[in-house]
């Protein structure tokens, strides 16, 4: 697979003029890997979580929800092993002392030291200095609780959100009445010092992610790992509505795999700078519980009533970065389009997750009589819909572009036969199609065709 045609500048460049994403603390020169979300990428970022979450939980009833807090018990992350193994290889110029991931420099897909060193031997680094031998730098963010620095007051920033699932796997378990196979999902912020965050929202420190452990029998570890690879998938395609061209499988070599990891598939998207990992399905074997019981002391084993059998849960996991998503809907809806000789940007966004749903304009703003027209519609949908905007800046062609590149579905507009006639013309953005229906259908017709 090709990178994506779609370039990251114009993305990018789409993102800060229409208020999707902003770099943060922008007036003060930004900080790298850190990006805050404007008015229009919060709606998104939302959309996109509400319907993972609604089809994650909401769909599944052995599926609960969890909200665990970000920074935990220290001794979570040595036995989850993170301390002294989450890392990354890299080199540093020596010139400048810029730091590089050595496996990207290298271009494999591979963290092991020695490999990266032969590989490495005459590579200079991309300002053309000479480069330090590769070595292991540990992401974890370090953090002090209380009013001591040190050691002794030494937290982390979760690395990822599956840690606190672990932890709660024997409250979920009673409280719930859950009987294996069952899972336990969340969303939340997690943090990693990424040596060389880059290519806009992909690669950051502070990251988002969707996540769920299923816990299971060791037995059905192959069928639920491919049920779990094929929800994925379907996800993806079904509910959000990426191409299927724009996605592939890439199964993870053994020098590939996390720490904690049996087995591992990433569904690849195909981003601007080539294809790379949008959702990871792992399977993680016993080794967070086993590891957690052996630290915590406390029995983690599972009972099997019907079958009388007593194991330690494997688990498979989901997990999928909000941002990442995000970045690979907006490379994926975007196109450019040359319609009766005028170009135009258009986010094809299924409506479920577009930011907003309808706009609605009265055709000229300095015509009172227009104006009350359009402003009874507005309030009447923005009972119905979530979100609706209200548009009358500059000529209708403007609005127009203004939200095809925004990707709202459908444009409403109030002219002067509605009001002889109490219709609305309703335009389609895909399309870009205009038609007239009765404004007492409005609200029917939007319902229908927002839950294509
Ligand atoms: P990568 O190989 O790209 O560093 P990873 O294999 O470390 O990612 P996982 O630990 O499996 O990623 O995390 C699960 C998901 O979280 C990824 O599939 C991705 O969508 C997201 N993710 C991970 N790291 C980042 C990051 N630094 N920035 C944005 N999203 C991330």
């Amino acid at each position: 697979m090709q990178a994506n045609q779609v370039k990251m500048e114009d993305i990018v460049s789409l993102c800060k003029r229409r208020g999707f994403v902003f770099q943060s603390s922008e007036i003060y020169g930004g900080l790298a890997g850190f990006y805050d979300y404007g008015p229009l990428g919060v709606e998104l970022v939302n959309n996109l979580k509400k319907l993972w979450w609604q089809t994650m939980v909401g769909e599944h009833d052995n599926i609960f929800g969890l909200d665990g807090a970000i920074i935990q018990n220290p001794l979570l992350w040595e036995a989850s092993g993170h301390i002294a193994g989450f890392t990354d290889p890299m080199v540093e110029d020596l010139v400048t002392h810029k730091r590089y991931r050595a496996d990207h420099l290298a271009g494999v897909d591979s963290t092991d030291l020695s490999e990266l060193t032969k590989l490495l031997k005459d590579q200079r680094s991309p300002e053309g200095n000479p480069i330090s031998p590769p070595r292991y730098f540990n992401m974890m963010m370090k953090t002090w609780l209380g009013a001591i620095e040190g050691d002794v007051a030494t937290a982390y920033l979760r690395p990822e959100t599956a840690g606190a699932i672990f932890t709660n796997f024997i409250n979920v378990k009673e409280t719930m009445r859950a009987k294996i196979p069952f899972g336990i999902a969340q969303i939340g912020k997690a943090f990693r010092n990424e040596i060389s965050p880059r290519d806009f929202i992909f690669r950051v420190r502070e990251l988002e992610q969707m996540e769920m452990q299923y816990f299971i029998n060791p037995k059905a570890q192959e069928q639920t790992y491919q049920a779990w690879r094929e929800f994925a998938w379907n996800f993806l395609v079904n509910k959000v509505g990426i191409q299927e061209k724009n996605l592939s499988w890439h199964e993870h070599s053994e020098q590939e795999r996390a720490h904690y990891a049996k087995a591992a598939h990433d569904i690849y998207f195909n981003f601007p700078q080539g294809p790379k990992e949008l959702w990871g399905t792992h399977n993680r074997t016993d080794y967070d519980l086993a590891n957690h019981s052996r630290l915590s002391g406390k029995d983690l084993t599972y009972f099997d009533e019907i079958n009388g059998e007593k194991y330690l849960p494997y688990v498979i996991e989901s997990s999928v970065g909000v941002g990442r998503m995000l970045l690979a809907v907006l490379v994926d809806s975007y196109s450019v389009e040359n319609i009766n000789s005028e170009s135009r940007t258009v986010l094809k966004l299924k409506p479920v997750i577009a930011p907003y749903k309808v706009a609605v304009s009265p055709l000229l703003k300095n015509k009172p009589e227009l104006v009350t027209f359009a402003q009874k519609i507005y309030q009447q949908l923005k009972q119905k819909f979530v979100m609706v905007m209200w548009d009358d800046n500059g000529n209708i062609g403007k609005r127009y572009r203004r939200q095809d590149e925004i990707g709202t579905p459908f444009c409403i507009t109030i002219d002067f036969e509605s009001l002889d006639n109490q219709s609305v013309t309703v335009r389609h953005r895909d399309t870009t199609k205009q038609e007239r229906v009765p404004a007492d259908k409005l609200v029917d017709i939007l319902n229908k065709e927002l839950k294509k």
